[in-house]
């Protein structure tokens, strides 16, 4: 295939991927926004909301940028317009990814800076895994896309789905949630379910 067939290919991907994202955490607002009216402030569907639809303002910008460039420039969007606390922590983890994917990654470089956006979003969180939040999701889809294999597509959106499930029996201890101590048990944690709908929608268009 010819480079400009190739990049004509590679663009047209990232922009059904870039566009699988933010229609699927749009169209999930309403299911965010319950979650987060359970055990915080009801204010994650909306913040998510508004920065995917800033997303797509700049879609065709951003369909025709090199990867990394256009990852830093969706991060850098989602600081400004999220807002709350998963605005800087979504933020750092697309603006590492940006830093640390090459052009035209295969599955070992994203398991590689996926491990680096986690330890950045980790250390803006001042939080680990096991805390009931976005990285309970996000450190099982690292570990699953570390393993390699058949099916990876598969393998890692049922891994990222079962990860926000598992979320429901924690009790929170980063986040608004945290104040509820043990009322936070028995909900699903928001940013944990709108990361499991963003690894969804990337499986979903990488796995056919
Ligand atoms: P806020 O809590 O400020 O209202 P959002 O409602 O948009 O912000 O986001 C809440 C989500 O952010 C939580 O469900 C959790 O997944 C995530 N979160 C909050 N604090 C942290 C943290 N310190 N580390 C990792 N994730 C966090
Ligand atoms: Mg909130």
């Amino acid at each position: 295939m010819s480079e400009i067939g190739r990049n004509t290919m590679d663009h047209a991907l990232q922009r059904r991927l870039i566009e699988a994202v933010a229609a699927t955490v749009i169209g999930h607002t309403e299911e965010l926004t319950d979650l987060d009216q359970a055990i915080g402030d009801g204010d994650h569907g909306l913040n998510m909301k508004r920065g995917f639809e800033a997303v797509m303002v700049e879609i065709d910008g951003l369909a025709a940028k090199p990867l990394p460039e256009a990852l830093r420039a969706i991060g850098t969007q989602l600081v400004m317009k999220v807002g709350g606390a998963s605005g800087p922590l979504y933020g750092t983890l697309f603006l590492t990814l940006g830093k640390e994917l090459p052009t035209d990654p295969e599955p070992a470089d994203a398991a590689r800076a996926l491990g680096t956006a986690i330890a950045a979003v980790m250390a803006r969180g001042k939080s680990q895994p096991g805390q009931k939040t976005m990285l309970d999701v996000l450190a099982p889809t690292h570990a699953e896309l570390l393993a390699g294999g058949d099916d990876l597509a598969t393998r890692v959106r049922m891994r990222a789905a079962d990860a926000a499930d598992s979320t429901v029996p924690m009790k929170a201890l980063r986040g608004r949630a945290s104040f509820l101590g043990d009322r936070s048990v028995g909900h699903m944690d928001p940013g944990a379910r709108s990361s499991s709908l963003m690894i969804t929608a990337i499986c979903d268009v990488l796995g056919g």
